[in-house]
């Protein structure tokens, strides 16, 4: 059973923290490399997941139970008529995953640079269990940079809806377009070229170098953050925090594997997810726990938890945005428009929508009708019952929905605006969580009466 390595409180003041500088100098960083290193490599021998990026065939490990499909993370096959109302050739490439439930057969990967950089950004943002359906998925859809470099916006978009931060699929986009005009199509050999790739920072960029090209370069993420933090044990600095990660870069490039940086990398990675987690770390099963002054200042009695470590984030406050939103229905069909091309969710399809101050929602139907009226569509709005939130890192949207209908279209409306999909077809193009919350609030899809009715 894991250790969740709490003590009872101690007389020492519990938040005792080193100063930073002072811990990274003095506690024999030097002497316990070695044995680290050695300690890491051989765990992530026995213990490493399987997973289709490392070039593992199936069965894939699954340490959670499988995400939903009716969920945000659902994933669906692409429709030609979808694509064809958001003008854009289709592939219908991406696959159910009812489908490759059914295929017992293993599957398998090659393990690739482009592969390593897709599955690196993707898990920047989800856990390995809802990434291995997107990879796959993506992998079939777009299976080598020039693939993904021809395909259109509409189509990464839909392969990637569910995931959220949808400009880091943009920047996938535009990446593979660099790397077809200035490198052949082929992800570049050394951790400079990386570097030059749009949207790669030098995180993705030692993950790509070490795992995929086997180059000495260190890599550090929010669990690369906290493994040093601890094994250093004085670490206190917030997490996050320029200081911190400054140190925690140094670190990294001094420990890393020389003989086999990609699997050494992937082995601190897989320690911060698995074992040395954010608030229950499992300590007793830790393979570099004798070389962990965290641990050794806990059982001294000198710090109540290794959990103090590293210090608690200093969070922004989230910005409030108050939007009215028109949602417009035609028999089946929705009014959407895109978003625009640069910003928080850019090119996402939403609902016509306004963000007014809370004190002008009492005007907020007359605002969107005369907003819908320059689109060319006459119709009327009722405030919907209840705002809707919705909520991302850095800001909450607080959604209010109102609700008009029209016998039939208007012949004078502007098409290059204005987008009409039923709410299934709209899911299928790939829709944001936050349009998803709508639609639900709206009434179930025809799909999902027809679950119902089952
Ligand atoms: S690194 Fe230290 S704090 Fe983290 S699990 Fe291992 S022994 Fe515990």
């Amino acid at each position: 059973m894991a250790s969740t390595c709490t003590r009872p409180p101690v007389q020492k003041d519990p938040n005792q923290v080193l100063d930073i500088e002072e811990a990274a100098a003095n506690v024999g960083w030097h002497e316990r490399e070695v044995p680290i290193r050695a300690a890491l490599l051989r765990w992530y021998l026995n213990h490493r997941r399987k997973l289709p990026w490392r070039g593992d065939p199936s069965p894939w490990t699954r340490s959670k139970a499988r995400p939903s499909k009716q969920g945000k993370h659902q994933i669906q096959r692409t429709l030609p008529g979808v694509f064809g109302k958001l003008n854009s050739a289709c592939r219908p490439a991406v696959i159910d995953l009812d489908e490759e439930d059914t295929q017992k057969e293993e599957q398998c990967f090659h393990r690739s640079a482009y592969g390593v950089w897709i599955s690196e950004v993707m898990l920047q943002q989800t856990q390995v269990e809802v990434v291995i359906d997107y990879w796959t998925t993506w992998m079939r859809s777009f299976p080598s940079v020039p693939a993904l470099a021809a395909a259109s916006a509409d189509e990464v978009n839909a392969v990637w809806a569910g995931l959220g931060f949808y400009g880091r699929a943009r920047r996938l986009h535009e990446g593979a377009k660099y790397l077809l005009e200035k490198h052949d199509g082929e992800l570049p050999q050394t951790l400079e070229a990386l570097r030059g790739i749009p949207g790669v920072g030098p995180y993705t960029a030692g993950a790509i170098a070490s795992i995929a090209l086997g180059l000495r370069a260190p890599v550090v993420d929010g669990n690369v953050e906290r493994v040093f933090s601890r094994l250093q044990g004085g670490l206190g600095a917030p997490a996050k925090s320029a200081k911190l990660q400054k140190v925690c870069w140094e670190l990294a490039e001094e420990l890393v594997d020389p003989e086999d940086p990609g699997a050494f990398n992937q082995a601190l990675m897989e320690l911060g997810a698995l074992i040395c987690t954010p608030s229950s770390p499992s300590c007793q099963q830790c393979p570099v726990r004798p070389m962990c002054r965290a641990h050794q200042r806990m059982v001294a009695g000198e710090v109540a938890s290794v959990t103090i470590f590293p210090g608690k984030a200093l969070k922004k406050p989230r910005r409030e945005r108050v939007l009215a939103l028109a949602a417009v229905s035609c028999g089946e069909e929705w009014v959407l428009v895109r978003r625009p091309a640069r910003g928080l969710l850019a090119n996402q399809l939403q609902f016509p929508c306004l963000e007014l101050a809370e004190a002008d929602l009492a005007s907020g139907a007359s605002q969107l009708q005369a907003l819908l009226a320059s689109f060319g569509l006459e119709v009327d709005l009722e405030p919907r019952a209840g705002a809707l939130e919705h909520l991302f890192s850095h800001e909450r949207h607080v959604m209010h929905v109102f609700q008009g209908h029209l016998e039939k279209k208007p012949a004078s409306q502007e098409e290059r605006e204005l987008i009409w999909l039923t709410a299934s077809d709209a899911e299928r193009a790939g829709i944001t969580s936050g349009l998803q919350k709508v639609f639900d609030a709206l009434g179930p899809s025809p799909k999902k009466r027809k679950r119902r009715s089952c």
